[in-house]
């Protein structure tokens, strides 16, 4: 019976760290900032570009002022080029969120794995110049095998502290509220500019923040502040 319980609580732990990308337990990530004492608020996208929402979403975040980071998938990145090229232009920051994105990308073997990253990587190179030095695993599982793949590349591997479920969400008003109400100094928030709702939600949450004495800034400038922090100079 007590082996039953171990086995059943050994497996419990396992998919706990393998799907809660802040555990930590086999990829070092930075989920944002706990305790932070300034007001700040990094925003990610994931899962484009996509013609059609991701222009909307850069026109808002052009007019809020506000800097993202965008985690591309890479066979959309071709069909997708112009609003991509645009990502760049308005100073954005870009991240790799593998080729395909496949559902079963955590089931893969390293090898299968890192051929996923490297095409993402090839394709981002391709047009935008650059490699990106961030990365965020497809549905943010993270696992033996993806630590693995990773020893190949000097990633900065990228979660979040605010997931609002924007994917199943029934309206913008859901995602903005759900957001909102989970905002701290320090965190760092995952929308999908892929979903038609993103565009209003996120105008929502940028009229909150701001309002709030919040400042959006780069994952970059977020991730600087962890080290001061570390430093003890915050
Ligand atoms: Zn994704």
């Amino acid at each position: 019976m007590y082996i039953f319980i171990i086995i059943l609580l050994l497996l419990a732990f396992l998919v706990w760290s393998a799907a809660d990308i802040s555990s930590g337990i086999y990829v070092k990530t930075f989920c944002g900032i706990k305790n932070c004492d300034e007001k700040v608020v990094s925003l990610t996208f994931d899962d484009g570009p996509e013609s059609g929402t991701t222009e909307k979403v850069l026109e808002i975040l052009k007019r809020y002022d506000a800097k993202a980071t965008f985690f591309c998938i890479g066979k959309k990145i071709g069909p997708n080029c112009e609003v991509f090229k645009q990502i760049i232009t308005f100073g954005h920051t870009l991240g790799n969120h593998s080729f395909r994105h496949n559902d079963n990308f955590s089931l893969l073997l390293p090898s299968r794995m890192r051929e996923e990253i490297e095409r993402c990587q090839a394709e981002i190179k391709k047009y935008a110049g650059y490699e990106p030095r961030f990365f965020r695993p497809p549905l943010g599982v993270t696992n033996p095998m993806l630590a693995i793949a990773l020893k190949s590349f000097n990633f900065d591997v990228i979660g979040w502290n605010v997931r609002p479920f924007d994917t199943s969400a029934k309206n913008a008003e859901e995602v903005s509220r759900r957001v909102i109400s989970k905002i701290k100094p320090g965190s760092l928030v995952l929308l999908h500019d892929r979903m038609p709702h993103t565009p209003e939600a996120l105008e929502t949450i940028l009229d909150w923040l701001y309002a709030n004495g919040y400042r959006v800034v780069p994952l970059e400038e977020m991730m600087d502040r962890l080290k001061n922090k570390k430093k003890g100079q915050f």
